[in-house]
């Protein structure tokens, strides 16, 4: 018994308004984090003691590379730091706490050890009307622990299937305005990097709906945002949402951290097996691992993008992309006088693996630069980087429209 699912709380399942968009939610329950704690049991394994405000519908399960214990709850409020807080064991690593589909929030527990779920209830106060989450985990040797990890598929809690359309989309000719998926990185339950009061996904949220309303006022792109809120969004779900949006091409936006301190100033990256240098290879690694961290699993999901991928044809995005990247390099570089030593990069990013859109992944800065960090909080300076945006768009709208035209004759 791998799963404990929620549903069997069948009282308050009539709670699960589904189809609410995130942006009107008000969470169901809250957690009394003082009345709250995660601690070593004392013959090994942990307990985690919830005490929230009322019950709601939840589901816990394992996964495996990483080891970690993963909760999902009907809409719970509650924040990382908070979540953080009434961790008292040094199994549990650092956790994570958001939004990961609208209506879902997700606890995320890494464990330096393989735990197994020994218990798990919820018990209602008839009076108050508050409820306890009780889960006992005890220890287990990882073998067990593998075979056990993992969901069982449930309706209730499905996720939003990453879709695959097939059918290449017909390349723009100039005659239609373009239209650009503009996807700011992380999201939800994944902050992105963390710098102080700083959180990269809030940041990238913030430039990427300035940069579409500077794109659709000139009245020659429609600009839409992979994600409108702070909710989690997985790479490829990302790639999927461009795709039925009709995109022309897909810009992704990060403000990431790097371990070596000295990384900064505004970098384009296109895709590539080979990376072409050790931060993009670094970056790149960061980015899935997120999404791994957060649940999803790559590997099938990967499998998806690559047949995809047999089918179409790859070369020729791939070239459009590459000069797609040139020209922002140049329009930013010229709307902002600067330009740093290696501005154009490559990598094996998932979010650029979308077959027939050409992709690209720009890195405003490093939020680990006090100077980056500086030109992201400074409007002027992000109104000057979205007319470089533009000014690249603007010239590689009309090559890559001249292109297309010399194909079709
Ligand atoms: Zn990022």
């Amino acid at each position: 018994m791998n799963a404990f699912i929620g549903k069997i709380f069948v009282i308050f399942c009539m709670l699960c308004a589904s189809g609410v968009q995130a942006q009107e939610l008000r969470a169901l329950s809250s957690v009394d984090t003082e009345n709250s704690r995660i601690f070593d049991r004392i013959f090994g394994g942990i307990n985690i003691e919830l005490s929230l405000s009322q019950g709601i519908p939840f589901r816990i399960f394992t996964k495996s590379a990483p080891n970690r214990i993963i909760m999902d709850f009907r809409e719970l409020e509650w924040n990382s730091a908070q979540a953080s807080s009434i961790v008292d064991t040094e199994i549990v690593g650092d956790l994570r706490f958001g939004v990961f589909q609208p209506g879902w929030t997700r606890l995320v527990l890494p464990i330096s050890e393989p735990l197994v779920v020994n218990q798990a209830k919820l018990e209602l106060d008839a009076e108050t009307g508050k409820a306890q989450l009780s889960v006992k985990l005890g220890r287990t040797d990882q073998q067990a622990f593998d075979a056990a990890a993992g969901v069982q598929p449930d309706k209730e809690w499905a996720i939003t299937p990453v879709e695959f359309d097939v059918t290449p989309r017909e390349r723009q000719k100039g005659d239609r305005p373009i239209v650009v998926a503009i996807d700011p990185g992380h999201g939800g339950l994944d902050p992105g990097a963390v710098v102080g009061k700083y959180q990269e996904k809030e940041l990238v949220l913030i430039f990427a709906r300035e940069l579409r309303e500077n794109l659709a006022k000139t009245g020659r792109y429609d600009a839409f945002l992979t994600r409108e809120q702070d909710v989690f969004m997985s790479l490829t779900g990302r790639i999927s949402h461009a795709r039925k949006g009709n995109a022309d091409l897909l810009i992704s936006l990060h403000a990431d951290a790097l371990a070596e301190g000295s990384a900064s100033g505004i970098t384009v990256y296109t895709l590539s097996d080979k990376a072409s240098n050790e931060a993009a290879e670094q970056l790149a690694t960061q980015l899935d691992r997120s999404d791994l961290l957060s649940g999803v699993d790559l590997t099938d999901q990967d499998e998806a993008v690559t047949s995809v991928l047999m089918d179409l044809a790859r070369l020729e995005t791939n070239a459009r992309s590459t000069s797609l990247a040139g020209e922002l390099v140049t329009g930013i570089a010229t709307a902002t006088q600067r330009s740093r030593s290696r501005p154009q990069l490559a990598a094996a990013f998932t979010v650029l693996k979308a077959p027939d859109i050409p992709s690209v992944l720009i890195e405003l800065g490093f939020l680990t630069n006090k100077r980056d960090l500086r030109n992201l909080l400074n409007p002027e300076w992000r109104r000057y980087v979205q007319q470089g945006i533009l000014q690249g768009l603007n010239v590689w709208g009309v090559n890559d429209a001249a292109q297309a035209r010399l194909l079709r004759k």
